[in-house]
This record gives structure tokens, C-alpha cells and sequence, in this order.
């Protein structure tokens, strides 16, 4: 017989643990940041001496984010819920938006401790940007936190940014659902980026770099969040109730390329990512 799995964490904010590394602070030591300790940084690199493209596909999320906002700004969103912002780093969500527009207004949410505190920080003084300590899981934790409804109007479009953060939300929470939750809570116009992992386009192209992911899905396993990868029918399926905005679902590097990123746009990890736009219509 099967051993009996091990009980699911509770849902809710993170407490503070440098011990038990954790996907907030090893995408922040992917991406060059200071904020990660020995244990994040070691397990870190045991997920690039299996996956070396880690950092590329760390990088080639962080550019769909910064394109995605963009085209948001394009659209005339002037408020965004980004929701599993991450710990911040380089061309965070606020500043994206704000040197284009001063009186927009970002509201981060994340259940890592470590991103809470260095947000909390950095946005010291900032009128019209803020972060929430809370688990995307529990949507009504979100939805009805008042420095939330303090600072988004929901009776107008946002950008509600679900960008590298439901790779760790694994079917058992029901991810399509999540966003179906978030989405219903947002005015019709509202645009919503969305990106995970798929294994689609390696097991088909790439067979060395599909084995790779696999064993990073691994590594995964001793951190405190687990990876999912999704098919791609099943992802585009999470944008009903909206439409899908040119170009639809691709691979990261072909979501409005601007340039940016070449070299990463070669890197395996190009077939990894993919991610959508979607605008919601009722
Ligand atoms: N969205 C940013 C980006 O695309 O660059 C950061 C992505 S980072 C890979 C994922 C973030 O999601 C981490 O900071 C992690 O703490 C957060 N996260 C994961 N599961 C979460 C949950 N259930 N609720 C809130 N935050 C979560």
C-alpha cells in the first residue's frame, strides 16, 4: 500500500525561516539579489547543476512582467494587483508603472515574509503603493483586506498580475479556480498577465532539457515550495470569461518580443515559460 502523504501546509502568510529555503528568496538569488541566505543559495545551485537555464528562465519571467505591465500602461490601466509580487529587485511592478504614470497605484501581495519586510521598506512613503502579507489561496484574505480596498477601486479595470506564482499553486488548491475567484472580483477591462512552467514544448523538442526540468521539479521537493507545470490547452483554459489579447498563449520570448533578453531568449528556457494577456469581458 501507498504511504500516506504527508498533511498539506496550512494555508496563510509565512513566517520568517532562513533555514527552510524558499522559491521567493532563490528566484532573488537567480535574478542577483542580495536577499537570500546559505540555505536558499545552496539549494539554488543544486537547481541550476540540474536545470542550467534556471537563471535564464528566472530572467525571461521577469521580462514578460516588465512587458505585460507595459502593455497594460498601454491600455490605460492605472492600477494593478500584483499578486505573488516576490521579494523586490530590479524594475519592480510600482516603479514600472509609476514612472509612466505618478498617480497609479500598485498593491503587492505575497505570503514570504522576507519579500514582505524588504517591500515594506522600500515603499516607505510611497502614497500609492503597498503590500499585503497574505496567501493568494485564500482569495477573501485578499479581496477583502482593507489596505486593499483602500487602495484599488474594484468598480474599475486593474491589472491583476498573476505572473510566476501558480507554478506553486498545485491542483489540489485548483489554480483555474483561483484565478475564476480573482477574475469575478474585477471590473469588465481589467487585463490579467499570467505565466508558468510547461513541459509541453521540451517533451516534444527538447528531450535533454525535458529530463533537466524534471529533476528540478526535484530539487524543489526540499524547498518550501513544490513546482506544477501545466499543459498548454489546460493553461489557456484559465483565460474564460476573457479574451485573449495578440499574440494569445506563447513561449516567453515570443509574448510581444521588444528586444531585451537575447541571449536568454535562446537559452532552453525559452520553451519553458509561457504566458497570456487576457482581458476580461462579461
Ligand atoms: N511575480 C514576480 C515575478 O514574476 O517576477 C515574483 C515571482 S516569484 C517566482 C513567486 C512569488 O510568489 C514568491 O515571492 C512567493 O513567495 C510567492 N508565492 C508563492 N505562493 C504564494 C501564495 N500561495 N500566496 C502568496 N504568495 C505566494
Amino acid at each position: 500500500s501507498r504511504p500516506t502523504p504527508p498533511p498539506l501546509p496550512p494555508i496563510g502568510p509565512r513566517s520568517f525561516d532562513s533555514d527552510v529555503p524558499n522559491a521567493s528568496r532563490m528566484y532573488d538569488y537567480y535574478l542577483g539579489g542580495a536577499m537570500n541566505f546559505t540555505a536558499d543559495r545552496e539549494l539554488a545551485e543544486r537547481a541550476k547543476s540540474v536545470l542550467a537555464c534556471t537563471p535564464s528562465l528566472a530572467r525571461l519571467n521577469r521580462s514578460f512582467l516588465r512587458r505585460a505591465v507595459n502593455a497594460c500602461l498601454d491600455e490605460g490601466i492605472d492600477q494593478f494587483l500584483d499578486l505573488g509580487s516576490g521579494i523586490p529587485t530590479v524594475g519592480n511592478v510600482h516603479e514600472i508603472v509609476q514612472r509612466r504614470n505618478p498617480d497609479a497605484r500598485v498593491m503587492y501581495v505575497d505570503y514570504d515574509a522576507t519579500a514582505v519586510m524588504h517591500a515594506k521598506k522600500l515603499l516607505d512613503g510611497n502614497e500609492n503603493a503597498a503590500i499585503l502579507h497574505a496567501d493568494i489561496r485564500d482569495p477573501d484574505s485578499v479581496l477583502s483586506a482593507p489596505e486593499v480596498l483602500g487602495l484599488l477601486d474594484f468598480d474599475r479595470p486593474m491589472g491583476l498580475l498573476m505572473v510566476g506564482i501558480l507554478l506553486y499553486v498545485g491542483d489540489e488548491y485548483n489554480p483555474k479556480g483561483l484565478v475564476a475567484t480573482y477574475r469575478d472580483a474585477c471590473a469588465p477591462g481589467s487585463l490579467v498577465p499570467i505565466s508558468v512552467i510547461t513541459l509541453e514544448h521540451v517533451s516534444k523538442y527538447d528531450p535533454v532539457t525535458h529530463k533537466q526540468m524534471l529533476d528540478l521539479i526535484s530539487v524543489y521537493d526540499d524547498a518550501s515550495e513544490q513546482i506544477n507545470v501545466f499543459g498548454e490547452t489546460e493553461f489557456t483554459t484559465w483565460f474564460d470569461g476573457m479574451r485573449l489579447l495578440e499574440p494569445g498563449v506563447t513561449v516567453l520570448p515570443d509574448w510581444r518580443p521588444d528586444g531585451a533578453l537575447e541571449s536568454d531568449n535562446d537559452s532552453p528556457a525559452g520553451l519553458l515559460g509561457i504566458g497570456g494577456l487576457g482581458k476580461i469581458v462579461r
